[in-house]
């Protein structure tokens, strides 16, 4: 298959639109058409041969076709676990992606690109046989997951910055804890400082010359595709145990999982409505509303990791629904204030007996919002997002107990951390970076 941007000056290889990420145009890589499978034909009960099969099509022709099953195997090795939930009288269920190593969802995508590098690489000849660094920027989960997805892979190196005292201490902690191949820079500055560094070491000849400089930010392909998969197998799981398609709700900040959630539906997964559940970042739910797209500055909020006011993902979808009219049929869009969130999570802790992070609040806040009517006319999975053992700050105060962390974080917790800290200047992570040839 064949992947083109969004805005039409470059079209590419799969291998090819991973290791560049964004395309030469500044635009996205979609898939040439997104590939249609009849649902029944896709075989096994676990994420990974779920993935395995619907994401053939996307591998078909390219170097890594024969290998795409022991990705899935390497990359999907934590449960993802669709749990019905009782104590409603309509079907509800929840998509709980975060289970994997550091807690959040962001582990699917950063190990399924882990993966792909790794087999990638060694192909490239001599090329191929000097060390990539990846360099990342983060406001707290996505540095953890590419962190801990690369930690100790062959032939790749990974340069954290984050920014200093915005992060939460366990979230910091994951970020410090790794060591090997990984190096974490403690910003003097905001988010928008550390990615600024980011990009103007990308653009400095010298640097990116020598470590060959690689982004794993959310708009790859390689992060994208398996959240594809994890939203069809929901699916069909509820598909094959009920005969009723899923509605989903999706938690979006970026947009990442909500286009996701949408490509699944388009290659014919057994999915019916999608929402997506945003916080006071309301620049998607503005456009669904008005047609003018209006990117602004982010607000910062309790669902930290959706704050982002100029939704990089909008470009494909968009692409995939030109006209306002059929993107507005397609997904509905839902804000959900931090009121809403703290509401939310005592709600439910006393409905269900489940304690959400605040993200996956917005999902469920979206659920509450809907219509007796819609409620009663579909099934309904909203995906949790994060552990609420990430952001205990916020959550433990609300439900009034402590909130039991899983084993992995436990064992990252319990893992010394170091930091470099950095001013944000090019002439001050030079010489950070000068032992690694
Ligand atoms: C990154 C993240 C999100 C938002 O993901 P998008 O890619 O913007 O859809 C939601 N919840 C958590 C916990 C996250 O880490």
């Amino acid at each position: 298959m064949r992947f083109r941007s969004t805005r039409g000056g470059q079209d590419s290889d799969l291998t090819g639109a991973i290791l560049q990420g964004l395309a030469a145009d500044g635009g996205l890589f979609v898939p040439e058409s997104v590939p249609v499978l009849d649902p029944a034909s896709i075989k096994g009960e676990s994420l990974a041969e779920i993935a395995a099969g619907l994401l053939a099509p996307f591998f078909a022709g390219s170097e890594l076709e024969a290998e795409l099953p022991g990705i899935c195997r390497d990359a999907l090795d934590f449960p993802v676990v669709l749990r019905e939930l009782r104590g409603e009288p309509e079907a509800l269920a929840v998509l709980e992606l975060f289970h994997g190593p550091t807690a959040a969802f962001k582990d699917v995508g950063a190990r399924f690109l882990a993966a792909l590098l790794e087999r990638i690489l060694p192909r490239g000849g001599d090329r191929g046989r000097r060390p990539l660094t990846i360099l990342v920027a983060t406001s707290g989960d996505t540095g953890g997951a590419v962190a801990a997805a690369f930690h100790k892979r062959q032939g790749i190196r990974v340069g954290v910055f984050f920014p200093r005292g915005q992060v939460s201490p366990r979230q910091r902690h994951q970020l410090c804890c790794w060591g090997d191949n990984v190096r974490s820079f403690e910003v003097d500055g905001s988010f928008d400082d550390c990615q600024a560094l980011v990009k103007a070491a990308f653009r400095d000849p010298e640097l990116n010359g020598r470590l060959r400089l690689t982004a794993a930010n959310s708009i790859n392909l390689g992060r994208l595709l398996p959240q594809v998969a994890y939203h069809a197998a929901a699916a069909l799981w509820y598909f094959r145990r009920h005969r009723q398609r899923l509605s989903a709700i999706v938690p979006t900040g970026n947009l990442g999982n909500g286009v996701a959630c949408v490509w699944a539906r388009a290659m014919g997964m057994p999915i019916d409505r999608i929402i997506f559940a945003v916080n006071s970042n309301q620049t998607i739910p503005d456009f669904l509303s008005t047609g003018q797209w209006r990117a602004r500055a982010s607000k910062a909020t309790l669902a930290s990791a959706m704050d982002v006011g100029d939704p990089s993902n909008m470009e494909r979808l968009r692409d995939l629904f030109p006209e306002l009219g059929d993107l507005r049929s397609a997904v509905q869009a839902y804000p959900v204030d931090d009121d809403g969130i703290r509401a939310q999570i005592a709600r439910d802790y006393s409905r269900f007996g489940a304690i959400w992070c605040p993200h996956t609040a917005t999902g469920f806040h979206a659920y509450d919002g809907l219509p007796e009517s819609a409620r009663r006319g579909s099934a309904w999975c909203v995906s949790a997002t994060a552990h609420p053992a990430k952001f205990e700050t916020i959550v433990e105060p609300i439900v009034g107990r402590g909130i039991d962390v899983p084993p992995a974080l436990a064992a990252i917790l319990r893992m010394p951390a170091e930091s470099i800290p950095l001013a944000p200047r090019l002439d001050e992570l030079r010489p950070a970076l000068a032992d690694w040839a």
